[in-house]
C-alpha cells in the first residue's frame, strides 16, 4: 500500500501552504489497485505523482510505501516504476532488446531475462513483433512496448503520467480497455494521472478528485459521478474536456 500523509509541495520552498502547489494531500492507494488522480490542468496531479516516484521530495508530510516513509529514500530504490505520455524507446534496438535493456544493466541472468521478456511481450500482445524495431510498430505499439519495459522490473507499483495523451481518440479508448487488462492480469498496483473524466471512470477503482493542491474526494467511479462531494467535482465530472 502507498499512503500520503498530509503532504505538501512548494516550489518556493517556504513551505506557505496557500501558495503551494500540493496543499496538504492524504491518499491510501491499496496494493493491486486501479488508482486515478483526476484534476484540470495544474491541479498538482503530476507533482504529487513525481514525489511518490522520488523526482520531487515533498516540501512536508509522509510518504509511506508497505510501511516505510520514501521520504529521502532515491527513487532507483524505492521499488515503483513510471511510465511517461513520451515514452522514448531505443530506436536502434528491437522491441525485446528494448524491453531487456534495464535487466541487463541489473545483470539478470541471461536465461532468466529472456524468459521474463517473453512473458511480458505475450502479456501485452506483442510476442509477434519481438524483432521489428519501435519505428515498425503503431503508437499503441510503442505505448505497450514502454509498458512492458516498465513492468519487467517487476516493481511493487507503477505510476503513469497521461500515458495515452499522445493516441488518437479511437487508439486511446483501446488502450484504455488494454491497459486495464494488464493491469488485472499482472496485478501490481497503477497510480494514473489523468485530465480526462472519462478516461478515469472507465478504468479505475478508485478515483481522487484534485483541484488547486488538494483532493477534493476519494471513491470508486460510480459514487464519485453519482454523488459528487463538492460543486468543483460535480462542474468538473460532469462536463467533457
Ligand atoms: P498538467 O496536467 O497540466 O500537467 P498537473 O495537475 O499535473 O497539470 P502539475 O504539473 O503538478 O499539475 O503542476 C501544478 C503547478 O505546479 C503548475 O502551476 C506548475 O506550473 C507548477 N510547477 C510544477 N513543477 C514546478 C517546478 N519544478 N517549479 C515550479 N513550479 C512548478
Amino acid at each position: 500500500a502507498i499512503t500520503l500523509v498530509d503532504v505538501v509541495k512548494d516550489f518556493g520552498g517556504a513551505g506557505a501552504r496557500d501558495a503551494a502547489v500540493v496543499r496538504g494531500v492524504n491518499l491510501a492507494i491499496g496494493e493491486g489497485e486501479f488508482f486515478s488522480l483526476l484534476g484540470p490542468s495544474g491541479c498538482g496531479k503530476t507533482t504529487t505523482l513525481r514525489m511518490i516516484a522520488g523526482f520531487e521530495e515533498p516540501t512536508s508530510g509522509q510518504i509511506l510505501l508497505h510501511g516505510h516513509d520514501m521520504v529521502g529514500v532515491p527513487a532507483n530504490k524505492r521499488d515503483i516504476n513510471m511510465v511517461f505520455q513520451s515514452y522514448a524507446l531505443f530506436p536502434h534496438l528491437s522491441v525485446a532488446d528494448n524491453v531487456a535493456f534495464g535487466l541487463r544493466r541489473k545483470r539478470v541472468p541471461k536465461d532468466e531475462i529472456r524468459d521474463r521478456v517473453e512473458k511480458i511481450l505475450h502479456t501485452v500482445e506483442l510476442a509477434d513483433k519481438a524483432d521489428r524495431r519501435p519505428r515498425q510498430l503503431s503508437g499503441g505499439q510503442q505505448q505497450r512496448v514502454a509498458l512492458a519495459r516498465a513492468l519487467v522490473n517487476r516493481p511493487r507499483a507503477l505510476l503513469l503520467d497521461e500515458p495515452l495523451g499522445a493516441l488518437d481518440l479511437k487508439l486511446r479508448q483501446a488502450m484504455q480497455l488494454e491497459l486495464k487488462r494488464i493491469q488485472r492480469e499482472v496485478g501490481i498496483t497503477f497510480i494514473y494521472v489523468t485530465h480526462d473524466q472519462a478516461e478515469a471512470l472507465t478504468m479505475s477503482d478508485r478515483i481522487a478528485v484534485m483541484h488547486r493542491g488538494l483532493v477534493e474526494q476519494v471513491g470508486p467511479p460510480q459514487e464519485v459521478y453519482e454523488r459528487p462531494a463538492t460543486a468543483f467535482v460535480a462542474g468538473f465530472i460532469g462536463t467533457s474536456n
